[in-house]
């Protein structure tokens, strides 16, 4: 599995990782296995949230990294609602609790809500000093948000920025991913394959894909993450329930794609105009 640095931390980080939202729903051991199976392929950063299934994404999680907590990079979110000073610890033990571990890899606020940014910031921040966890960061933050957090943070603080981005919506492309390699801050994509809306075989689309997919012996859901992933700053968090779409996924690490190949991709889904407000699922 390639490696990537993360933001301003002093560890790598696996360029495809693995999303969790809405796990709950599927087979449990299913999942279990799946998870597993993903971190044997290496594709272990764990990215869940403490509202996934009300915590009950978190127990599985927990469940499935039992015994296996060195080789992950668990990642974890609170809640805005939760993003008071208090707030902010009382959620990260309770999540720790549900996780069957002592620390988290990366803590993220959520997205930014009716709380002052100080006050889940202070916590974060003693999170961190207390090795509660290992970094902190945030998700569905615009240009003006992260400056705003690194104003009260300081710079080489936020880990990353977890981004809506897939190949149908490319709007970080615009300012947000340059913004984000320019401080340091590591680009997480969620949602990478459309959250179920990918382009499907035998539309133009998915046939421009299947043609690229082809020539590296991968799926097009791997030539998706791995143009997502081109830049060295940007990672990609996929989500599966399934052991043989896992499978594909981690096989996006495999291969390199050509410029031509990024350039076929980049006229079949344009980016677009920029848009006024940041998209979010
Ligand atoms: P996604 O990863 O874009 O797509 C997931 C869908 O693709 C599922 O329906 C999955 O079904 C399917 N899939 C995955 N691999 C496949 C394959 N090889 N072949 C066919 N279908 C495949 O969607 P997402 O769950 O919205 O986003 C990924 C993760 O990002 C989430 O799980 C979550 O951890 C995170 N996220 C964060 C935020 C935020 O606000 N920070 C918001 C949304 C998501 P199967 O399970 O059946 O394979």
């Amino acid at each position: 599995m390639e490696l990537r640095r993360f933001g301003p931390l002093d560890i790598d980080v696996p360029t495809i990782g693995l999303g969790t939202w809405q796990m709950e729903r599927s087979d449990r051991e299913a999942v279990i296995h799946t998870i597993r199976r993903a971190i044997d392929r290496g594709v272990a950063h764990i990215d869940t949230a403490e509202i996934y299934g009300q915590g009950a994404v978190e127990e599985i999680v927990g469940e499935a990294i039992a015994g296996y907590r060195a080789e992950v990079f668990l990642a974890t979110k609170v809640h805005p609602d939760h993003g008071t000073y208090a707030g902010t610890l009382l959620a990260c033990e309770k999540s720790l609790r549900r996780l069957r571990t002592d620390r988290l890899d990366l803590y993220l606020l959520h997205w930014r809500g009716a709380q002052p940014l100080e006050e889940a910031i202070r916590g974060l921040a003693t999170l961190k000093k207390d090795g509660k966890i290992r970094a902190w960061g945030v998700s569905n933050f615009d240009v003006t948000d992260l400056e705003e957090a690194i104003a009260i943070a300081g710079e080489g603080e936020i880990a990353c920025n977890q981004v809506l981005y897939n190949l149908g919506e490319r709007d970080v492309e615009h300012v947000l991913q340059a913004f984000c390699e320019r401080r340091r801050i590591a680009l997480v994509a969620y949602s990478p394959l459309g959250s179920g809306q990918f382009p499907p075989a035998g539309s133009w689309r998915g046939d421009v894909l299947a043609g690229i997919a082809a020539a590296h012996g991968v799926s097009s859901k791997a030539v998706a993450l791995r143009f997502l992933a081109r830049r060295p700053g940007s990672f990609v968090i996929p989500k599966t329930a399934r052991a043989d779409h896992l499978d594909e996924i981690a096989n996006a690490s495999d291969f390199i794609l050509t410029p031509e190949e990024i350039a076929t991709i980049d006229d079949a889904f344009p980016l677009g105009p920029p848009k006024s407000k940041m998209p979010y699922v």
